[in-house]
């Protein structure tokens, strides 16, 4: 397989044929994420990419999943799009899901029925990243959307039949919005009501904007027992139909696992005894990206 740069994939699809169809992010701006920043985003010639489909066809036959790197593939023009899925199917016969990360503007660019064209040649499940419900850290963060654009999108590919898994970020709000943004999170997860949340705690990269901002003073980095009041609150405003929402990356205090509705009052339990020391949290030293 051609790989070119950092190759990041969610912790859900670890065992998944992984195919690099674009390098990098269309973005590339959010203001605490390191990880596409030197490379320029670039589609990857079709040529590489079938060849890369032909081999998994000869030595990936056991894995049942292909997730489409890099960060935001689903930014695709339709067409191309459109030939990577056809030739997976036909290729890959015994490949059940294809995943791929997406975001409010590559979600924008397709209509519901391409959509759902996507989603009937194999697409199963979008990767979103929403960070914050909250308006005005959005802005901040350069997310690139409203809340407003977050929900649209999210609701159409959720009516295009594509499940959605949402991540979220701890202690991007800083202290002073900390509330606002759980509470505003919670507000909007409810209203796509996507399959699955994930919550990260922030941790901060060298050479992102928002790590400089960190070391002028201008943005202070949450006390664990401050992030999982967070953690706390987002739950308790987020009202699914029936989703899964974690927080058990290696980032997080405290591992979550929750079945919404189901699992909310034992799950705010958990947490209150975090916060009152009855449960240990994890230890910085074991936290990682
Ligand atoms: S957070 Fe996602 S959309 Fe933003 S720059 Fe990083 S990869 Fe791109």
């Amino acid at each position: 397989m051609h790989y070119e740069g950092n190759i990041i994939r969610p912790p859900s699809e670890a065992n998944s044929i992984l195919l690099q169809a674009t390098v990098g992010c269309s973005r590339n701006k959010c203001t605490f994420c390191g990880t596409y920043r030197e490379e320029r985003f670039r589609i990857k010639p079709e040529a590489i990419i079938m060849a890369d489909i032909e081999f998994a066809a000869r030595y990936c036959r056991q894995q049942r999943r292909v997730f489409l790197c890099d960060g935001d593939a689903l930014i695709i023009p339709q067409k191309r799009l459109l030939i990577i899925l056809q030739a997976i199917r036909e290729q890959l016969p015994w490949v059940t899901r294809v995943g791929v990360y997406a975001n409010a503007k590559s979600l924008a660019l397709k209509t519901l029925e391409e959509l759902k064209t996507l989603k009937a040649l194999g697409l199963g499940i979008a990767y979103m990243g929403l960070e914050s419900g909250d308006d005005v850290t959005l802005k901040k963060i350069n997310k690139g959307a409203a809340s407003q654009d977050m929900i649209a999108m999210g609701q159409k590919a959720k009516s295009a039949g594509i499940k959605l898994s949402i991540t979220v970020l701890l202690g991007i709000a800083g202290r002073e919005r900390s509330l606002r943004h759980a509470e505003q999170t919670g507000r909007v997860l409810s209203a796509i009501d996507p399959e699955y949340v994930g919550a990260l705690s922030l941790m901060l990269i060298p050479g992102t904007p928002l790590f400089d901002d960190y070391q002028a003073g201008d943005f202070p980095l949450l006390k664990p027992e401050e992030m999982l009041a967070e953690l706390r609150t987002m739950i308790a405003c987020t009202n699914l139909s029936r989703g899964l929402f974690h927080a058990n990356h290696a980032s997080n205090y405290l591992p979550i696992r929750a079945r919404l509705p189901k699992d909310k009052e034992t799950t705010l339990k958990l947490i209150d005894l975090a916060l009152s020391g009855e449960i240990a949290l994890k230890p910085e030293y074991l936290r990682a990206l």
